[in-house]
């Protein structure tokens, strides 16, 4: 995934989850180390760590955008955007946003990954990383309800 789908997808995720246009840019940065993503309130970009991606996913890193929107539409609409704020807590539960900016363990001691199975969209491509193995019949694609494709990581 380059910068420009993780553009449009962010673009994407705050229709769908917040209702409002993300109307700055959103990037790829490689020297995040241990944020899965950050809200710059200067210049109102976001940057998620592609780090993230590949360890936890697309799921997850869905997660981290809506928790980094949560901050964006907060901060630019005026309301409490800090962690410790009540709107912010309770926007995003209502999205279903990552609870932290921070999930990726330190580089260092890193684990092995704890993913064995993966569930793909075949309408839009979007990767649902499983612990166990699953029926993919069983479930939807949670972003366009196309079906899942089950496949083993190792
Ligand atoms: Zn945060
Ligand atoms: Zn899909």
């Amino acid at each position: 995934m380059n910068d420009e789908q993780l553009q449009t997808w962010v673009e994407e995720i705050s229709l769908r989850s917040f209702g409002v246009p993300f109307r700055h840019r959103a990037k790829f940065n490689g020297r995040l180390r241990t944020t899965g993503g950050r809200y710059f309130m200067k210049t109102h970009h976001i940057e998620i760590n592609p780090a993230q991606l590949e360890a936890y996913g697309t799921e997850e890193v869905e997660r981290i955008i809506k928790h980094e929107l949560c901050h964006y539409h907060l901060h630019l609409s005026g309301r409490g955007y800090r962690h410790r704020d009540p709107e912010f807590k309770a926007l995003l539960n209502q999205v279903g946003g990552s609870r932290y900016c921070q999930s990726l363990p330190g580089r260092a001691k890193r684990k092995p990954l704890p993913y064995r199975y993966k569930l793909v969209c075949n309408r839009c491509g979007m990767e649902y990383l499983r612990k166990r193995r699953v029926d993919p019949e069983r479930y939807r694609c949670g972003k366009c309800r196309g079906v899942l494709q089950l496949s083993s990581l190792q």
